[in-house]
């Protein structure tokens, strides 16, 4: 197999200081390591018998699209205020410092659709609580998530209290 983690590179005080940001962009510039690194995030969900994939703005988008043509299902994306041109619910959610909203299209999927949530990166998990929160607005069954890394220490799958497995390829 490709030895492809190692694509992943620490960017120490990006996007301020104290955070180390996990770049992705070289895993996503090798052919093969991009390869090995969808196949291993599919790899649970390939007889989930799914209808989408719902990436979050904006690697999850990168990951999502990729997953759901390997997994031969639709990608819907959860997007940040302003960017989705029809009717929308819109969530809010903590950051750090004040909160912000997710946005998905009102219409994105029937009722009793089954999804998997998608985004690169599991920090306190407050990103995807929001996008399962709309989830399960719109009537949609989660039947789990799926990140590239879960950076443990910050406890964000402890926050993770829905009934779906979440899935993630690599911890930290
Ligand atoms: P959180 O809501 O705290 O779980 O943050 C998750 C979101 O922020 C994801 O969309 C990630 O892409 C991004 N993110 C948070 N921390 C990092 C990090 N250290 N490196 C890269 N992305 C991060």
């Amino acid at each position: 197999m490709t030895d492809w983690p190692h694509l992943i590179r620490d960017v120490p005080d990006f996007p301020k200081p104290g955070i180390v940001f996990k770049d992705i962009t070289p895993l996503l510039a090798d052919r093969a390591g991009f390869a090995a690194a969808i196949d291993a995030m599919a790899q649970p969900w390939r007889d989930a018998r799914l209808d989408a994939v719902i990436g979050i703005e904006s690697r999850g988008f990168i990951l999502g699209a990729a997953l759901a043509y390997v997994l031969g299902v639709g990608f819907v994306p959860v997007r940040k205020p302003g960017k989705l041109p029809a009717r929308t619910l819109s969530q809010e959610y903590a950051l750090e410092y004040g909160s912000d909203h997710l946005h998905i299209h009102a219409d994105a999927l029937p009722k009793g659709a089954r999804a998997v949530l998608i985004d690169d990166v599991l920090a306190t998990g407050g990103t995807l609580l929001a996008a399962h929160a709309l989830a399960e607005r719109l009537g949609v069954a989660v039947v789990g998530a799926a990140v590239l890394v879960e950076l443990g220490f910050l406890g964000g799958r402890q926050r993770w209290d829905a009934a779906a497995p979440l899935h993630a390829v690599l911890r930290y």
